[in-house]
């Protein structure tokens, strides 16, 4: 455990594909009909995308230090050596039982952030699509750190469970500011906040992930279908991280 605490990994990431079906869900389409115009643009836009993106992230791993309740009594995770408190009954039902806690930042880059900005100006059907793109891409990259993440782990004997977001369920979205600084990420990554949390890179992710010394039951339970599969460097070595 504490070779794992000690990693503080920035990783570039390959993504050379996305699953077109999730850029079309992004885009509101959910096997309707589609314009015949948005079709043809579609596979190009991705390509662009891909092309543009430089997805890259940050992690590390914290030991779970306690769970003292919040100032104001709501469930509290605090970790060794960060001053980041995981809030909120979703957090106490997520990391329930963790030995250590696993934080990432991921981004798509600043590059997809001004391709962005230029279609703004001059093609809108080409941005919401360049949008939808970026947001597969960076998600494809947060596929790729949890790899890393699930990787290390199973070195050290542990398991996982999957990656959870600031904002979904009852946690904070005020996490945000002290995640990225636990991650430098603003250094390392270039992500920044304004004063509504949201970050720039638009198209960046941050989560946490619980590590535990059991099999958990939302944790990686088969290879099939799971989204890091891609990027696993476990099973190659014969044994995957679910045995
Ligand atoms: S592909 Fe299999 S071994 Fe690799 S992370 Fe997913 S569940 Fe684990």
């Amino acid at each position: 455990m504490l070779a794992l605490a000690a990693q503080n990994a920035y990783e570039r990431y390959e993504v050379t594909s996305v699953d077109r079906t999730e850029v079309l869900r992004y885009l509101g389409y959910s096997g309707q009909p589609m314009a015949e115009e948005l079709d043809a643009r579609v596979d190009g836009v991705v390509a662009r995308c891909l092309e543009v993106a430089r997805p890259a992230g940050v992690w590390r791993v914290f030991e779970v230090a306690g769970r003292e309740p919040a100032e104001d009594g709501r469930p509290s995770v605090q970790l060794k050596g960060a001053k980041l408190e995981l809030i909120g009954d979703s957090m106490r039902e997520h990391m329930e039982g963790a030995a250590a806690v696993a934080v990432m930042a991921v981004t798509a880059g600043m590059t997809v952030e001004q391709e962005l900005r230029r279609l703004s100006l001059t093609d809108t059907v080409e941005q919401c699509i360049f949008d939808a793109a970026g947001t597969t891409t960076v998600e494809r990259a947060a596929d790729a750190c949890e790899a890393s993440i699930v990787a290390a782990a199973h070195t050290a004997g542990l398991f996982t469970n999957f990656r959870f977001s600031p904002g979904y369920g009852d946690m904070p979205l005020d996490t945000q500011p002290v995640l990225l600084a636990a991650l430098d990420a603003q250094r390392k990554l270039g992500i920044t906040l304004s004063k509504s949390l949201l970050m720039t890179p638009t198209k960046s992710v941050t989560a946490v992930i619980g590590l535990f010394e059991e099999p958990q039951p939302t944790s990686h339970a088969s290879c099939k279908d799971c989204l890091c599969a891609g990027f696993c460097r476990i099973r190659a070595a014969g044994r995957p991280c679910w045995a």
